[in-house]
């Protein structure tokens, strides 16, 4: 089972690299979460795509570790930092983003998981992923968008989750976060006037320290086995028995943005292995 949850080591072989004029090293593609798991990922395959990534976190040193995967990868493009907490730090975040080139892409990832009943939930923990998993979203969005508009063009993208399409007990605040980010994306879309599009990406369980740092929670909530909550609770509802990958993840994120998908524009990119359209 170990196989089933620990990260891949990411590889460019891995990457899906676009043909595409727009990933040029003057663009800008900023990405939350970009310490760890698919905002790293995204980090460094959007780099490979010949951009100027711009990874924000609140992990110093998990954003070192991005940076110098990039160089030992030798992607196309590069990676710069921008240490600093959603919660209170966005507009800075944007102002330093906007030094490194024009802001053409944003990827919302940040985000984190709490499980509790919705009667035991501490609403702190409610605040703090709302700010983080939305309000941040909005925020940077809203940073962001006269940056694309002068840019001539630009796209917004959210990870959302299976969470934003249906949903499971003790996550309320991580099923009202997804739910609302598939909010923002159709807002974007209906004021993007054409320039700016936004897309969300939807998956199922993917191999990142998120999902495996709740395996033991979610065992003692349930009074199921660590094996069971993978095999009956993650992947239980899938038609494969392997997660993602953070890589597979990130790919789509370089499909969303390029020009292939230029028709996309509100919508979701739902990767779930048949997780929320089939049942046994
Ligand atoms: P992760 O825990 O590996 O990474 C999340 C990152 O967000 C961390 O580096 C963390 O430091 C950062 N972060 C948290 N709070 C922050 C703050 N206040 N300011 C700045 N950065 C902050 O998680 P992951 O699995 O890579 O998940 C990334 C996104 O993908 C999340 O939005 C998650 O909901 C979503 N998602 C994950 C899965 C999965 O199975 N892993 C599935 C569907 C959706």
């Amino acid at each position: 089972m170990s196989d089933q949850i620990s990260p891949p080591e990411p590889t460019t072989d891995d990457f899906l690299v676009v043909d595409d004029d727009r990933f040029a090293p003057e663009r800008v593609c900023l990405v939350t979460g970009a310490a760890s798991g698919i905002g790293r990922a995204t980090a460094l395959v959007m780099a490979d795509n010949g951009l100027t990534v711009v990874g924000t976190d609140v992990d110093e040193e998990g954003l070192d570790e991005t940076a110098e995967t990039a160089a030992e990868l030798g992607v196309e493009g590069s990676v710069e930092t921008v240490v600093g907490d959603l919660r209170e730090d966005v507009p800075d975040i944007v102002e330093e983003a906007a030094e490194y080139g024009d802001i053409a892409y944003l990827a919302n990832i940040a985000g984190m998981q709490h499980i509790d009943s919705i009667e035991d939930f501490p609403m702190a923990a409610y605040d703090r992923m709302q700010e983080v998993m939305v309000r941040a979203p909005v925020e940077l969005s809203k940073h962001c968008l006269p940056h694309m508009r002068e840019t001539g063009f630009g796209c917004v993208a959210n990870m959302a989750s299976v969470h934003g399409h249906y949903v499971t007990s003790d996550k309320v605040a991580y099923n009202v976060a997804k739910f609302g980010l598939r909010g923002l994306t159709q807002s974007i879309a209906a004021e993007g006037e054409g320039e700016v599009r936004a897309f969300s990406v939807s998956t199922g369980y993917v191999k990142t320290p998120l999902v495996t740092d709740q395996i033991p929670d979610t065992a003692e909530q349930r009074g199921i086995s660590v094996r069971e909550v993978v095999e009956d609770v993650m992947l239980g509802q899938s038609r494969t028995t392997e997660m993602m990958t953070p890589t597979e993840v990130a790919n789509l994120f370089a499909f969303g943005f390029s020009k292939h998908a230029d028709h996309l524009n509100g919508g979701d990119l739902r990767f779930d292995d048949g997780m929320t359209l089939t049942y046994e």
